[in-house]
């Protein structure tokens, strides 16, 4: 596999933070012979324990400093306890299942969009709000490198649209508001629990509204 070797720490990759060049090159495509391979599945096994140990909902690979295109993605029951219902409903957040996506591509993108606080293990520390499509198709090889297409919807959609940025060297800061920026305690303290439109009344004047 190319690219630099992997940072271990114990079981689980060292996460890279925002500066590190392999953020911002698009990662190349894994050949079906790359994925069958016993590497790949240690690669993609290790991934898994990061993203569970970060905690995380997505993780790709530039994020452990690999340059390949390939994702894990897993929304875990016990993380939606941690929102009220209405949080959930709001933000059309459901269990994800884990799974393993090479080389996917955003086939269809909705054109209506929502936006929501949004943070990534490689801006550690900090969160914005992004505005994001509310649904899109994917297609993808699985881990037996066979063609899949998927539909994700709410919150699903935004990790889909979150991972595959990375993919192509992109930072949710790319898209943010800027003036939504915010470290995670303040995003805890003053924002979490407000909708929205309240936090973009508050943060965002009509006059610098884009
Ligand atoms: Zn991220």
């Amino acid at each position: 596999m190319s690219g630099s070797p992997p940072l271990f720490v114990g079981a689980t990759f060292k996460i890279v933070q925002a500066g590190d060049p392999v953020l911002r090159m698009p990662a190349r495509a894994v050949t079906p012979e790359e994925i069958r391979s016993r590497e790949m599945q240690q690669l993609t096994s290790r991934m898994k324990d990061t993203m569970r140990d970060a905690p995380g909902v997505g993780l790709a690979a530039p994020q452990v400093g690999l340059s390949l295109q390939l994702a894990v993605i897993e929304d875990r029951a016990e993380y939606l306890r941690g929102a009220s219902p209405e949080q959930l409903l709001e933000r059309q957040r459901e269990e994800v299942p884990f799974f393993v996506a090479f080389n996917p591509c955003i086939v269809h993108a909705s054109e209506e969009t929502a936006e929501f606080f949004e943070g990534c293990l490689s801006v550690s520390g900090f969160g914005a709000l992004v505005r994001r499509s509310l649904s899109v198709e994917v297609e993808y090889l699985d881990e037996d490198a066979q063609p899949q297409r998927i539909e994700g919807r709410g919150w699903f959609a935004r990790i889909l649209q979150h991972e595959i940025d990375h993919l192509n060297g992109k930072l949710y800061i790319d898209r943010m508001e800027p003036r939504s920026f915010t470290t995670s305690e303040n995003l805890a303290r003053y924002w979490k629990d407000l909708p929205v439109a309240d936090v973009r009344e508050r943060l965002v004047p009509k006059l610098v509204q884009k």
